[in-house]
């Protein structure tokens, strides 16, 4: 597999240049930019959290244990001085992380779903969703997220199957095809699940308009796309935010 740092620094490069060529062509503004290359290099290290004890492993858990403390904090009822709150927050972050890192451990399989296509597809939309849903985006921005997720995450499986050729291109090493492959055949149930999972998300993504006229310019045709893609009336997510007081 390529390095930490081979990563980061294909990753920083990909992102960057997409993200000028969109400053370019006028797809959002300089900050809006910034965002989405940062979202891109993240994106890049992200497959990796399927390595015990790697870099990207542990920051996401951090970040994660963070998210679930601060949840977890405001929607108990009572009413928390500043202190009280921060308190709190730090306390269930340090359990809810020794939880995942046990849990992580113990379950996560290195090169198995997490370098796959389907991973990648299905955390491009949750995304969009998030965009969408929790930070107000509008449609374009929020599958402009989805995109970058996309490259980040491609731009890594593909350093890694590079890494598996022979530098001279005549042996091959024997974790070729386990990086960039669209489904983890070994681990079916789970795979199995993401699809599904990844039909229910759809349903709640923002309008695939952008994502339709993307896919029309470079030729693939839609209208059979446009017909099938899910819409859920009930907005999940969007009710969720309003109990948790972080959407409109
Ligand atoms: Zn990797």
């Amino acid at each position: 597999m390529a390095n930490f740092k081979t990563h980061l620094s294909v990753g920083i490069t990909v992102s960057s240049l997409t993200a000028l060529a969109g400053y370019d062509r006028g797809l959002g503004d300089a900050d809006q930019m910034q965002w989405l290359f940062l979202i891109g290099t993240i994106a890049s290290l992200l497959p990796d959290i399927d390595v015990k004890q790697s870099k990207p492993m542990r920051g996401a858990l951090m970040l994660f244990g963070a998210g679930i403390g601060y949840l977890a904090v405001r929607t108990l009822p009572f009413q928390f001085t500043t202190l009280e709150f921060g308190v709190l927050w730090l306390l269930i972050w340090l359990v809810a992380n020794q939880i995942l890192q046990v849990l992580f451990i113990r379950f996560v399989v290195h090169r198995g779903i997490w370098h796959s296509l389907l991973m990648a597809v299905v955390l491009a939309v949750s995304s969009a969703i998030t965009a969408d849903t929790f930070f107000a985006q509008s449609t374009q921005m929020s599958w402009l997220v989805a995109g970058f997720i996309l490259l980040g995450y491609l731009t890594h499986l593909t350093l890694d199957e590079l890494a598996s050729v022979d530098v001279r291109g005549n042996r091959v090493k024997r974790s070729f095809g386990t990086a960039l492959k669209p489904i983890s055949l070994r681990n079916w149930p789970a795979s199995l699940f993401l699809i599904g999972w990844l039909y229910f998300l759809l349903g709640f993504a923002p309008h695939p308009a952008p994502v339709l006229a993307g896919l029309n310019t470079l030729g693939i045709p839609t209208t059979w796309v446009a017909q099938h893609w899910p819409r859920w009336s009930f907005n999940y997510w969007q009710t969720w935010g309003r109990v948790l007081g972080l959407s409109r």
